[in-house]
């Protein structure tokens, strides 16, 4: 995996491991400072991916994927700079991911901490407090494989071809659901 991220902390919401990243990067032979980090709240969203519940654990296990959670200082702190910017339909998922970069950027200063992400929603609260942010999309990296469209705010999944959610009319987001070799 050949992302861009000069910083050494990598934040990574479910979005950059829909995308492989650092799934793929774990069988990789040639080395990688980069140190990441997530959250509980996003592990239980991207377990349903059996592909990537053994990359998970071997990253764990090996110390390349840390699962850390924020307190609840920057939990709140994330939501009310959410709630400045009329981004209201963040997940809790998606908020522990800005607040542990949040923590990490304020607790360790000599390291650099990028969110990795393909959620507009997160990177503009991440910005406005003044994060770096790194995307998956535009590096053209998403595996292919069965994607589905999906409400993250109400958890329903679309097998058609919805834009908006039927219920709460969000615009959905994209979701692998099944990877191709
Ligand atoms: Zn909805």
């Amino acid at each position: 995996m050949s992302i861009d991220i000069k910083n050494k902390v990598a934040v990574l919401d479910a979005t950059a491991f829909y995308a492989g990243i650092p799934l793929s990067s774990s069988s990789s032979s040639s080395p990688s400072s980069i140190q990441y980090y997530t959250t509980t709240a996003v592990i239980n969203e991207v377990k349903h991916i059996k592909q990537s519940i053994d990359a998970i654990d071997l990253l764990v296990k090996t110390g390349r994927l840390r699962v850390v959670d924020p307190t609840q200082e920057y939990i709140e702190e994330v939501r009310a700079y959410a709630k400045d910017v009329g981004e209201y339909d963040l997940s809790d998922a998606d908020i522990s991911i800005i607040a542990l970069a949040l923590m990490m950027h304020q607790r360790s200063s000599e390291y650099g901490v990028t969110i990795v992400t393909d959620d507009y929603s997160i990177a503009n609260v991440a910005m406005v407090i003044g994060l770096s942010i790194s995307y998956t999309i535009s590096k053209g990296i998403r595996y292919s494989g069965k994607w589905v469209r999906y409400c993250k705010v109400c958890r329903i999944t679309y097998s058609d071809a919805s834009k908006v959610c039927r219920i709460c009319g969000n615009e959905l987001r994209s979701r692998l659901v099944s990877r191709l070799k």
